[in-house]
């Protein structure tokens, strides 16, 4: 194999001493860094157009931000959840690239979401609020507050036109409650605005102090979706049923991929590439795709030789990391109403809280609690039993005969070695190029991932992309360097994957 795993150092003082001598004859080596979505889609593209692949994965599992858990005899995503159906750029509704490999796979999907949404990826006649003493909240009131949301957020808008500098999108809408009194809210009503603004971060996984007004909108998330509900109205989000698993473990399919390989250095110089990993092994090839995630590169637990240059640096740690975590519940049997949302409202967005009802989208009495920003940080602080113990006794307020959970999950995104956030968003005052810095190759390193994605940050779909654009940047880069005028067929799995015409199975219970 082209790949060399070797034990001796090739490397003095930081310089190649000896380039390996390859058989040019051979097909172009890709070491790819990364087992999540973006890692795979790269290794896949590669691989099935006859490039050497070989990936290298820090943990003892592929799919990293994408996790199923199915210690609880029925699947269960700790990370990732939900599939957008529809890319929401531009006001123009354009298929998830994924959906193809959904729909061959024949995953099901729950709609959590359609034509009637307020709410960013649940309808509004399937959620109950309440109050902090348990008390619930009047659905009249939710709708009407929620309009009110809306008609905020929009003026945000006029008020980023009008400001040349950046700001956050808190500060935007003390502005527009300040211009229009009319807006805000007092009392209950207040507190139902504060869980619409707490579920607004989750969708960042920062808190609203922390968002870009200029930005938001290009990162995909809110106005899109906004704009989506309201005109475009063919998709909605959907609930990967049976987890999003299976998804990485057909794209992962025939890859050489190393488990507990721990990237620490990455050199490059002389056409090649050296990777080591945590026990001192080297692997070389002729190029490489990095994938981890931007807080492994924003805590420099990769050492690059040479430096990354400065533009690259610069751009790594101007973009945000934010954080959400999951406390995953299994009881013995079901207590709660049969709606997909169960939310408690209070005075500020950090004590507000979620639960998404797994029973209803899949059948097993599971109750998902979602924590967002720092209040998901201050969650990992305490232990396993006393943070579900904090959510349970907010459950308890909700229904007083509520059981122990039999079984608990609990992520830790934000001080996982391997992802450390959860996923990327705009901090104010952003740079307009730096996602353009972000996934510009550095010689012949080239980089994926969801915070390089061209337009999705932070979705699964995003990072799948990411990793296809790198990977054909990898190999046109590898053709033209070899100076080869045959044409190395490139029989993208993209392209197969389109070909599937199975409709998706979308069901809505
Ligand atoms: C709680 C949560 C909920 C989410 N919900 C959704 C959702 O509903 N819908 C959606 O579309 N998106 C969602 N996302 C975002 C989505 O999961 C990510 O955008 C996407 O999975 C990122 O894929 P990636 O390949 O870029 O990164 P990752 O999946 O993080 O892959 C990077 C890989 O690199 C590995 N790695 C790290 N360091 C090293 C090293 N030194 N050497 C070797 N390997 C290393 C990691 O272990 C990991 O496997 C969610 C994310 C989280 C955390």
């Amino acid at each position: 194999m082209e790949i060399k795993d070797s034990i001796s150092a090739d490397f003095v003082d930081g310089t190649f001493v000896s380039c390996i001598e390859r058989n040019r004859k051979s097909p172009s080596s890709v070491i790819v860094i990364g087992g999540g979505i973006s890692g795979i889609a790269a290794a896949r593209i590669l691989h099935n157009a006859s490039f050497e692949v070989l990936l290298l994965e820090s943990r003892d599992r592929i799919g990293g931000r994408i996790h199923t858990d199915y210690s609880f005899g029925c699947p269960v995503d700790m990370g990732a959840s939900w599939q957008v159906h529809a890319s929401l750029l531009h006001g123009v509704c354009n298929e998830n690239p994924l959906a193809p490999l959904i729909r061959r796979l024949g995953l099901p999907l729950y709609r959590t979401s359609g034509d009637n949404s307020v709410l960013y990826d649940h309808d509004l006649e399937s959620y109950m609020l309440f109050d902090m003493d348990g008390h619930q909240v009047p659905q009249q009131m939710a709708i009407e507050v929620g309009d009110a949301f809306k008609r905020i957020l929009k003026e945000t808008e006029k008020v980023r036109d009008e400001h040349s500098h950046d700001m956050s999108v808190l500060q935007a809408i003390l502005i527009v409650l300040d211009r229009h009194p009319e807006l805000r809210q007092e009392g209950l009503a207040h507190e139902v605005l504060q869980w619409y603004i707490c579920r607004m971060e989750a969708w960042f996984a920062a808190d609203v102090d922390m968002i870009s007004l200029k930005n938001w909108d290009e990162a995909s998330h809110m106005i899109h979706l906004f704009q989506f509900i309201e005109h475009v109205l063919s998709g909605g989000h959907g609930l990967m049923v049976q987890g999003y698993y299976p998804v990485i473990k057909a794209l992962a399919k025939d890859i050489d991929i190393r488990l507990n390989h721990r990237v620490t250095r990455v050199a490059s110089g002389c056409g090649e590439v050296m990777i080591t990993v945590e026990d001192g092994r080297n692997f070389v090839a002729d190029a490489a795709i990095i994938t981890v995630p931007i807080g492994v590169l924003k805590a420099n637990l990769i050492e690059f030789e040479p430096k990354l240059p400065e533009w690259k640096v610069a751009a790594i740690s101007d973009l945000g990391v934010g954080n959400e975590n999951k406390i995953a519940l299994r009881f013995d049997k079901v207590f709660w109403p049969n709606v997909e949302l169960l939310g408690t409202v209070a005075p500020r967005s950090y004590a507000c809280g979620y639960f998404l009802n797994l029973h209803k989208a899949t059948g097993h009495p599971v109750l998902v609690y979602m924590a967002a920003g720092r209040f998901a940080y201050d969650l990992e602080k305490q232990s396993d039993e006393s943070a579900v113990n904090f959510v349970m006794l907010q459950l308890k307020k909700m229904f007083p005969d509520a059981s122990e959970p039999v079984q608990y999950l609990f992520s830790r995104w934000g001080t996982d070695p391997d992802s450390l956030g959860c996923y990327s968003y705009d901090l104010v005052g952003k740079p307009t190029d730096v996602y353009d810095r972000l996934r510009a190759p550095v010689g012949n390193l080239f980089f994926g991932g969801e915070a390089v994605s061209m337009e999705n940050q932070g979705s699964v779909h995003g990072a799948y992309s990411s990793g296809v654009t790198a990977a054909e940047n990898c190999r046109r880069h590898l053709v033209e360097r070899r100076g080869s005028l045959e044409k190395i067929q490139l029989v993208s799995f993209r392209d197969e994957i389109l070909e599937a015409t199975v409709p998706l199975q979308i069901s809505r219970m």
